[in-house]
């Protein structure tokens, strides 16, 4: 397939969701360099050891700076296949929009340039399983992107399950979701500060609190299968594989796009093939 980046700069800006403080993302055409952000002039480039923290977002970092919740532009990026882009950040966080993906979505999705390099995808060659309590995650070979999310949520929510096949509709619109009595939490924890009803799904002990309700029935599902799009992209390149989550997070995610950056070293240093493993 071949590379792609934006034509020109693409902004955006907003609020950090966990931090409260606004802020804004610059994204810069680049050729081959695969994605990289800027902070402070500190350069980061995307990969599994650029990763600071999986607990309620994944954010990354190097030399002291940090860049939180980078899961939803990265799985926007994924989507629309862009391989190569600087991204500065200005400020602490990438800003949250409405939650979901959609609005990244929207205006990148018209921005982009086709580079003459090509890249390949990095395929799932074999079975991994990753378990953290009673969540699962399961990569196993498939010729696309294919992952299966399913939550068992307290309550009225249930059992929920979906299977996204490729098509970014089904989970660009998804938002990011809190349940109502984890909010106490959230706060003592100092996170969620510039959460609100304009950009979570808060879901309480017997409906919905945001006007208008959900955007799809299984809405949290499908925003969960968004966020491992995003935390798969921290490989660096797009990921063909069928995937199954059973509760899982970004923590989880991490942990498996970690065992795959291992297998993908080691295989190079046996093959000299980094592509796949
Ligand atoms: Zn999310």
């Amino acid at each position: 397939m071949k590379r792609k980046t934006v034509k020109e700069k693409v902004s955006f800006e907003g609020k950090g969701i966990h931090t409260g403080e606004k802020t804004k993302v610059e994204i810069y055409p680049s050729e081959g360099e695969g994605i990289v952000f800027i902070k402070d002039s500190v350069e980061i480039k995307l990969s599994p050891e650029a990763v600071v923290n999986t607990s309620f977002s994944t954010d990354i970092g190097k030399e002291g700076v940090v860049i939180k919740t980078v899961e939803h532009l990265l799985a926007v990026f994924h989507l629309l296949g862009i391989t190569d882009a600087i991204v500065e950040v200005k400020g602490s966080e990438i800003p949250i929009m409405d939650g979901s993906g959609y609005i990244f979505y929207k205006v990148l999705k018209d921005k982009i340039r086709v580079l003459e390099k090509s890249i390949e995808p990095l395929k799932i060659r074999k079975r991994i399983v990753i378990r953290k309590n009673d969540a699962i995650l399961i990569a196993e070979p498939h010729e696309k992107l294919n992952i299966t999310y399913e939550g068992d949520f307290n309550g009225y929510l249930g059992r929920q399950k979906f299977t996204f096949k490729g098509n970014a509709k089904d989970i660009i619109l998804a938002r990011t979701f809190c349940f109502e009595e984890d909010i106490p939490l959230i706060k003592k924890l100092g996170l969620g500060r510039g959460g609100s009803l304009e950009n979570t799904l808060v879901i309480g002990h017997s409906k919905i609190l945001n006007k208008g309700g959900m955007r799809y029935k299984e809405e949290p599902v499908r925003h969960k299968i968004l966020d491992l799009v995003g935390d798969l992209y921290l490989l660096g390149r797009p990921v063909k594989g069928r995937f199954y989550s059973f509760k899982g997070g970004h923590t989880l995610n991490y942990l498996l796009v970690k065992e795959i950056f291992s297998e993908i070293s080691e295989t190079s240093l046996l093959k000299a093939s980094p592509l796949s493993i």
